[in-house]
């Protein structure tokens, strides 16, 4: 037995590192992204994976259901960038890249002061950052000339200082960066609580000054970073399903409706089996592998994490990681309320972003009826109301965007509400330090999800990022059993943002 002060300092030694790698098993708790990338890249390095998700859907946060009528409602509305780029070479693995629906390059607002307009920001066809710039110059609606001169002498300068400086901003919230930078109230309001809301469903005077700066890094310094993509169907259809295929054909599995109830421990508080809740009355069972992963969403993670680990600093550290509240809104009207064929920043205090599902996604296109799906945040004075208060008060807010519609003569049809008490972790500032790597003191139990450190923060590409560094900390911490194999190179070059090659 290895006494718990060891446990705090070094990884808890086991013995599975001694299977052959094609014949080791690799169980994961948590079917979304994450978890579906990880398992992705352990088939490819010849691990088998096992993927338990709780739900009967696949997906997490990019779950999607078909309701009475056969219509897909989903968790969020869920926009791919160019600057995504393990996203993309998923994309390109599972051959589906004709899935995403690039639109033009282009960020449209809604202009609260003339209700029904639209101010763009157009990206021309030149290199970045000139790109940007040039969208930024051009556009007038939004920004004076003074207040683009303002935003530039504080912006510039921090973009130029690198990745390092950005990770120092985290002890600022948004607003008070900005206002370090004399950059006034009015420039705050008019984009960065669109943005702020869109990145993480808090407003600038929560949000730590990390996340808009690393995002800004990220999409400005790369020519396609801020184009954006629809997938052309429902998450679970179009992204999980090929996932499962590519790890099922390669002998992996996925289970679903299969619920980890409690991480079970050998005597040397190393990993002996997953318990899984029995269903419809059936008995717990014990899953044992070789190693074992979490890719369940940090707060459930937190209220099965075994007493003992409890006190490890490194599993102390996420009691500062919580998810943050947001709520998708599906509305389905008897007409046509708008041609846009593009994601909307609502500049709503009520809304975030939303899109005319009937026109972005080629599964949902409708040429006679639009299908609005929005993004309320931030969502906590919202969570607990009922579906009905949530739609009241989102019509009325469209009442806004398409006065020549709303609330005559358009009719609404119908409604889905969907709401995440607890989705991304809440990104207010300190909250970097909380971030675990994917490597654990426990030598046989990893992390992967959006919330443990990676580039991204928390998206999708930041879960699928996560579930690729999982599977090559697990590589690397596992390979020597058998090295005379090549087949068990991992081949998955790790892409980092541009923000990287800046950096010190
Ligand atoms: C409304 C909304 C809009 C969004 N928009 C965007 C966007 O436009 N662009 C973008 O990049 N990102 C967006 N995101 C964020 C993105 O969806 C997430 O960052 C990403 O999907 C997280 O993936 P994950 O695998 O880390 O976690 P999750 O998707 O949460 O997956 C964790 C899984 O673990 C499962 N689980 C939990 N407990 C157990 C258990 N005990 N046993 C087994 N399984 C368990 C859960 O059911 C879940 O399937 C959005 C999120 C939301 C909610």
């Amino acid at each position: 037995m290895i006494a718990r002060a060891n446990l705090q300092n070094r990884r808890v030694c086991c013995s599975p590192t001694r299977v052959p790698i094609n014949t080791m098993r690799v169980a994961i708790a948590g079917g979304g992204l994450a978890g579906l990338s990880c398992a992705k890249y352990l088939v490819d390095a010849g691990y088998t994976p096992i993927v338990l998700e709780r739900q009967a859907v696949l997906g997490g946060k990019v779950a999607a259901w078909k309701d009475e009528d056969g219509d897909w409602y989903e968790t969020g509305l869920h926009i791919f960038f160019g600057a995504y780029p393990n996203m993309l070479q998923l994309f390109k693995e599972l051959g589906i890249e004709e899935r995403l629906q690039w639109k033009e390059h282009t960020m449209i607002f809604n202009q609260p002061q003339k209700p029904g307009t639209y101010s763009r920001f157009d990206f021309p066809n030149l290199p970045a950052p000139l790109n940007g710039i040039t969208a930024i110059l051009r556009n007038n609606d939004m920004l004076t000339w003074g207040e683009k001169i303002q935003l530039a002498k504080g912006l510039v300068p921090a973009m130029l200082r690198g990745q390092q400086y950005v990770e120092e901003t985290d002890q600022y919230n948004f607003s008070e960066w900005l206002n370090r930078q004399g950059v006034s109230e009015e420039v705050q309001q008019d984009i960065f609580i669109a943005a702020s809301k869109s990145l993480n469903f808090i407003n600038p005077d929560e949000i730590s000054a990390v996340v808009l700066l690393t995002a800004l890094r990220a999409f400005l310094q790369e020519k396609n970073g801020t184009k954006m993509a629809f997938l052309d169907g429902a998450p679970t259809e179009r992204l999980c399903q090929p996932l499962v295929d590519y790890i099922t054909e390669r002998g992996g599995e996925v289970r679903t409706t299969t619920s980890l109830k409690e991480i079970l421990l050998n005597p040397d508080h190393t990993v002996r089996g997953f318990l899984l809740r029995g269903i419809n009355g059936t008995e717990d069972e014990v899953l044992t592998a070789d190693l074992y992963v979490s890719a369940m969403p940090v707060d459930p993670f937190k209220a099965i994490l075994p007493a003992v680990w409890r006190q490890l600093p490194y599993f102390q550290q996420l009691q500062g990681l919580e998810g943050v509240p947001v709520i998708n809104v599906h509305l389905w009207f008897d007409r046509k309320l708008t041609q846009v064929d593009h994601l909307l920043f609502s500049r709503s205090s009520l809304l975030s972003v939303y899109a005319d599902m009937s026109n972005t996604c080629r599964a949902y296109a409708n040429p006679e009826r639009s299908m609005l799906e929005l993004v309320l945040a931030p969502a906590k004075d919202w969570i607990s109301k009922s579906d009905q208060e949530i739609v009241a008060a989102t019509m009325q807010e469209l009442e806004k965007l398409f006065p020549e519609q709303i609330p005559h003569p358009a009719k609404l049809l119908k409604f889905k509400v969907v709401k995440t008490p607890r989705s991304v972790y809440k990104a207010t500032p300190g909250r970097q330090q909380c971030r675990p790597s994917q490597e654990t003191p426990i030598a046989n139990f990893y992390l992967t999800g959006d919330y443990t450190m990676q580039r991204y923060l928390a998206s999708m590409e930041g879960a699928v990022l996560s579930g690729k560094l999982t599977a090559q900390a697990i590589a690397s911490a596992h390979s020597e059993s058998d090295p005379s194999d090549p087949g068990q190179t991992m081949q998955m070059p790790i892409t980092q943002p541009v923000t990287n090659a800046a950096t010190a």
